[in-house]
């Protein structure tokens, strides 16, 4: 990088030196090769865009400097070379920086500055010509640079938050959504609900039918839970064969319902699911909200599958049985239901 930076700050003054010759020709291409050589390390993410409008200001500061002490002009007694060095590049270097808010401010800077500038100018300096090319080229690739880093960065989001599989929301967008519901909810807000839905003897599926068919049951349940819910719950794939959904503004009774729903849709696709409800409540975090919606899912594969168990809203004792099982790990088999312990005698 250290080349990079070295050939960006001696192009102008080389050029300053040598200007009023016919070597100024040779210099053109020197500093177009500079420019070239910000915006390639740029697009190949040697240089951040911070890193290069910097140099690309770095450069027009040096030049301008150099114009300006090797020629003997003073800032009154402008040339061209020195204005553009001065005014334009600086405003172009920060405006070079590739975010979409700044695409339309370069547009304008060239359009508005430099094309009426150099129109005026052209006619009797051909080398400003060149000059003029080769600040549109490299205009052009800031913005094909811009487009590169957009298409980088929705790629990139839409990986680090969806599910490949089923296209559903993986763990870290729902753990957000999840921690947002949890605060509206100790703001005072309306009550939320969380559902885990954890399908049912899926390995013995994918050992008799193949994992293709359980790769495409899994497709089939998301597609259902993805049909049944509201607009504003939120699906997701919590693991494996375990989907988490959310469900804003929605106590235990009404989650419990809409779990049924889901149940009864996901035994439609041919496979059955076990869901686990739980309201949020004020003292909860998202690990024991969850953990209590885990802990019912349980509940209802002891109770024989294909059902739906919801978690006491109200702390309290008769929630003990289903509230003792959240921190139990997910390989440990969940604790049998509440039975008295017998008198001795
Ligand atoms: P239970 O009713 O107790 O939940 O039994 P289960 O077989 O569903 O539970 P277990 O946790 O023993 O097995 C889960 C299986 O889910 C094992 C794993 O192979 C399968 N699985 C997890 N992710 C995928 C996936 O992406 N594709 C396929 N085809 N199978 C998966
Ligand atoms: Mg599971
Ligand atoms: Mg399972």
């Amino acid at each position: 990088m250290t080349w990079l930076v070295v050939a960006v700050l001696v192009a102008g003054p080389v050029e300053a030196a040598t200007a009023g010759s016919q070597v100024v020709l040779l210099t053109l291409p020197l500093r177009s090769a500079a420019l070239a050589a910000n915006l390639w390390a740029l697009r190949t993410g040697r240089l951040s865009p911070v890193g290069s409008g910097r140099l690309f200001l770095a450069q027009a500061v040096v030049t301008t400097t150099a114009w300006s002490l090797l020629l003997g002009s003073t800032p009154t007694e402008l040339t061209f070379e020195t204005a553009a060095y001065g005014t334009i590049l600086p405003i172009f270097a920060l405006v070079i920086a590739p975010t979409e808010q700044r695409r339309w401010w370069s547009l304008a800077v060239v359009g508005v500055v430099l094309v009426p500038a150099a129109a005026g100018l052209l006619p009797g300096h051909p080398e400003l010509f060149a000059q003029l090319l080769t600040v549109l080229a490299v205009h052009g690739l800031a913005l094909a640079t811009l487009d590169l880093y957009a298409n980088r960065a929705a790629t990139e989001g839409r990986m680090a938050a969806f599910d490949p599989l089923t296209g559903l929301f993986n763990r870290r967008p729902a753990l957000l959504r999840l921690t947002a519901a949890l605060r509206s909810v100790g703001a005072g807000g309306p009550p939320a609900s969380v559902l885990v839905v954890d399908l049912d003897h899926f390995k013995d599926l994918n050992d008799t039918l193949g994992h293709e068919a359980g790769d495409d049951a899994l497709r089939g349940v998301a597609t259902a839970l993805t049909s049944l819910v509201r607009r504003d719950d939120v699906v997701c794939r919590w693991g494996g064969e375990e989907f988490l959904v959310l469900l804003p503004e929605t106590d235990a009774a009404a989650a419990e319902r809409s779990a049924e729903r889901l149940r009864a849709g996901i035994a439609a696709t041919g496979v059955t699911a076990s869901v686990g409800v739980a309201e949020v409540r004020t003292a909860d975090t998202v690990t024991s909200w969850v953990g209590r919606a885990d802990a019912a899912m349980y509940v209802a594969k002891e109770q024989g599958r294909d059902r739906v168990v919801t978690a006491p809203p109200v702390e309290g004792a008769e929630d003990r049985a289903v509230a003792d099982r959240a921190p139990a790990p997910r390989s440990t088999p969940a604790i049998g239901p509440c039975v008295p312990t017998p008198l001795a005698p």
